[in-house]
């Protein structure tokens, strides 16, 4: 099974796991494979995935 990649920008506040997502950070980003507990998971990723719409890296 593939890892998760969750990726948060620098500036961001936010972690996203959706390649289609609008804040999906191309550049300056942290890479985790896990969504770390005290963080935010994006909510607009929340919701491709809740859609069945989320493309995952
Ligand atoms: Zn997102």
């Amino acid at each position: 099974m593939k890892k998760p990649i969750y990726r948060r920008a620098y500036k961001g506040e936010t972690w996203h796991w959706c390649t289609n997502c609008s804040e999906w950070p191309e550049n300056d980003y942290t890479i985790r494979h896990y969504l770390p507990q005290r963080d935010k998971p994006c909510p607009a990723c929340q919701k491709l995935d809740d859609a069945g719409k989320c493309e995952r890296a």
